[in-house]
């Protein structure tokens, strides 16, 4: 049967088998009842496989969840339109989701958080950072510019991790505004930055291209300022200290 199983790329059958057809023999299962049990089993295996290999294809960072992030450490961030987002309707409506802040507040967790909710609900999701993103689009040989803005454009959801920390060249600027608008109203982008809007334009060296481009990002958008504290430097602040600023703890 092992045979048998491996040429019809049962794969999930293999190992469910023997297990299957005793707890059957023990339970005195109908033909039907068992052949339903089998066919489930080997259903239930593809899709945990499928999961494995999205997660995989997302290549988010790290695994954070919702679960996990401490909204009483950043009150600047509404628990309740975090929640809302969680449940995904943005994906559905092609909205933006854009979080600012400085470092260490959560920006790059909650966009793992949200892709992870995407994912578990059966979209491709792609996580990059803008360095990545740019060098990867800047120039890619002719043949291959189709495929490689598929690859961006496709995905359910694309995350763009650290907008602010790499300038761009005009033609990383340019290759940015492509993407953005191939993906605009079609496919939601969930983008992190240290920077204000007011400073994209010296982020793109082209106040002209980072207008239009900022338009089309936030015609469809939530924007999530943070205002906090790191959660990386926590430790260094005392357990009571409310904020740096208050403290004197001064810039970190
Ligand atoms: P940012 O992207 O804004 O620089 P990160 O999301 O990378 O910050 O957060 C830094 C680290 O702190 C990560 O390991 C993240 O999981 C954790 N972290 C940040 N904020 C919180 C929070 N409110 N609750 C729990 N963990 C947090
Ligand atoms: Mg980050």
């Amino acid at each position: 049967m092992k045979e048998m199983l491996k040429q019809l790329r049962l794969s999930g059958l293999y190992e469910s088998l023997p297990h299957l057809v005793e707890s059957a023999r023990q339970g005195q299962l109908s033909y039907e009842a068992f052949l339903r049990q089998v066919l489930q089993a080997e259903i239930t295996s593809r899709e945990q496989r499928a999961d494995r290999r999205r997660l995989k294809a997302a290549r988010l960072p790290f695994r954070a969840r919702l679960e996990t992030f401490d909204f009483r450490f950043q009150p600047s961030i509404s628990e309740r339109l975090i929640r809302e987002l969680s449940g995904l309707s943005f994906l559905h409506a092609a909205t933006n989701v854009i979080f600012l802040g400085p470092p260490g507040v959560g920006k790059t967790h909650l966009a793992c958080a949200l892709s992870i909710q995407a994912l578990e609900a059966g979209h491709q999701v792609l996580f990059t950072t803008l360095r990545d993103l740019v060098q990867l689009i800047e120039t890619p040989r002719l043949p291959h510019k189709h495929d490689l803005l598929r690859r961006f454009t496709q995905p359910k959801l694309l995350v763009i991790d650290e907008v602010g920390y790499t300038r761009l060249t005009a033609e990383q600027a340019r290759a940015l505004f492509d993407l953005v608008s191939a993906r605009y109203e079609r496919g939601s982008i969930i983008l992190t930055s240290n920077l204000s809007f007011s400073e994209w334009g010296s982020l793109l060296g082209d106040e002209v291209l980072a207008t239009a481009l900022l338009d089309r990002i936030l015609h469809h958008a939530e924007v999530v300022t943070i205002n906090g504290r790191s959660y990386r430097m926590r430790n260094h602040m005392g357990a009571d200290t409310p904020s740096p600023s208050l403290t004197g703890v001064g810039q970190f």
